[in-house]
């Protein structure tokens, strides 16, 4: 059913996930848009991905969301997203381990 309730995640891998989300939104904002806090756009940007992960139907069993079949993003948040994905995901192999992060971009590990 389209209206059902899916209670929200709170399991360890989508907290990571929001995590490296939000670090990726706000370094895009930082370098791009040169704020010293998130541009109204890229908060709004940063508390939909969050929304959306913690709705996640796959919960903690869910892959990367670049590969997921379902886009529960709305276009113009997918596209944003894209944007702040290809721009920040270098940087994020400086500053976490890569096994850390490796879940987020190649699907799921086992
Ligand atoms: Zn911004």
């Amino acid at each position: 059913m389209r209206a059902q309730l899916y209670e929200p995640n709170t399991g360890p891998n989508i907290q990571k996930e929001k995590e490296i989300v939000k670090e990726m939104i706000e370094l895009y904002c930082r370098k791009n848009h040169h704020r010293d806090k998130l541009c109204k756009n890229c908060q709004d940007l940063k508390s939909y991905a969050v929304l959306r992960l913690s709705l996640c139907r796959y919960g903690e069993g869910k892959s990367a969301c670049m590969y997921c079949h379902i886009h529960c993003f709305k276009t113009k948040y997918r596209e944003e997203m894209r944007d702040v994905m290809s721009y920040s995901w270098p940087w994020m192999f400086l500053y976490h381990p890569f096994f850390s992060i490796k879940h987020v971009f190649n699907g799921q590990s086992s």
